[in-house]
């Protein structure tokens, strides 16, 4: 008899839900997408669907229709009715018995979760602590795949000593990005961040940040950071949908800026607001 087991209970195989059999669960076979909504409203949604079609193109899932996505996405998110809502989705190759290979007549798998996220104002006033770590991961960050073990990884490794992020290192000593965030330094009135190569991904946060710096007549250079650069910063700081723009007031054992968030990155939080209310970068 051909059997599965999960965890304790054992069943014929053929009993087996196909969700057991997804892809997504053995190889990872998939990309997502983190969308989050300001009062009501779907930030920025255009965006995350056009990185969502390279993504699934990048990895050669072909038949999934974006204009179906969105309308999933949009039905549930009117039918949770949470007004700060963090909505997660992910499409996979699809489920089939396990074998790298894939079987190109496979229908694909699309899952969703709408969560209510928490305030974090908190946060944005304190400012956090980040942790360098090695950036382990592969050469195609630009896509957003459901792999994400090296960036767990890291994220624990920074939890285990009291930071909230991890910022990777590539192996020329140049910080690429956050765990799971862009990474951003200050510096007089020049904001500096890495350039958009398949090394990171294309934040959507990361490109409302740079449009907020250019509101405030900062000069934006897009050029890597070493981790003594960013010590040397005045003010550090990370982007992410979900909480826009954190500062960071600890890079390893270094203190930035009197460990106060910095007036220049309390400037751009407030900038970025003004987007998430009329949903354009002017
Ligand atoms: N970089 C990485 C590795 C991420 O995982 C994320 C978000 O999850 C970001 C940057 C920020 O991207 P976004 O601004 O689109 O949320």
């Amino acid at each position: 008899m051909q059997l599965a087991m999960i965890n304790d209970e054992m069943l014929p195989l053929d009993k087996l839900d196909s969700a057991y059999l997804d892809r997504g669960l053995y190889f990872g076979d998939g990309v997502y997408e983190v969308v989050r909504s300001y009062d009501s409203r779907i930030f920025a949604l255009d965006e995350h669907l056009a990185r969502f079609a390279n993504s699934l193109a990048g990895i050669e899932i072909n038949d999934v229709n974006i204009e179906q996505i969105r309308k999933k996405v949009t039905a549930a998110f009117e039918t949770a009715k949470i007004h700060n809502a963090r909505i997660y989705f992910h499409v996979t190759r699809g489920s089939a018995p396990r074998d790298h290979n894939w079987d190109d007549h496979i229908k694909p798998n699309f899952f969703l979760t709408i969560t209510e996220l928490p305030d974090f104002a908190g946060l944005k006033q304190k400012g956090i602590a980040v942790l360098t770590c090695p950036d382990l991961r592969w050469k195609k960050c630009w896509i957003k795949s459901l792999n994400l073990l090296p960036n767990i990884l890291a994220r624990h490794a920074a939890a285990a000593k009291g930071c909230d992020e991890a910022i990777l290192v590539d192996d020329t000593g140049l910080i690429t990005e956050g765990s799971g965030s862009s990474f951003f330094a200050v510096s007089g009135r020049t904001l500096r961040t890495a350039p958009l190569t398949a090394n990171i991904l294309p934040s959507i946060t990361r490109g409302y940040a740079i449009k907020a710096a250019e509101n405030l007549s900062l000069q934006v250079i897009e050029k890597s950071l070493t981790p003594d650069d960013a010590k040397n910063a005045d003010e550090l700081f990370l982007t992410v949908t979900t909480k826009d723009i954190i500062p960071v007031i600890k890079f390893d054992d270094k203190i930035i800026g009197n460990s106060q968030p910095g007036t220049f990155t309390q400037n751009l939080i407030t900038e970025f607001l003004k987007f998430t209310r009329t949903n354009t970068k002017t």
